[in-house]
């Protein structure tokens, strides 16, 4: 029988926030050429708004 295997714990690459259960849903992982990059909400969030803003910026 196998026990309940839960995924590793994962960490924030930009603020450090530990999701100990693994990244939730609304978490943005993403591979790098720095390897794996683990954004947690809020982080994303902001990502998200720079990208907006550059293609803004570009829009213009
Ligand atoms: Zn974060």
């Amino acid at each position: 029988m196998a026990k309940d295997e839960k995924p590793p714990p994962a960490y924030c690459t930009w603020c450090g926030t530990q999701a100990p259960d693994g990244a939730p849903p609304t978490w943005t992982v993403q591979t790098s050429e720095r390897g794996l990059q683990t954004l947690c909400e809020a982080c994303t969030r902001s990502n998200l708004r720079s990208i907006e803003a550059n293609l803004s910026t570009d829009y213009w």
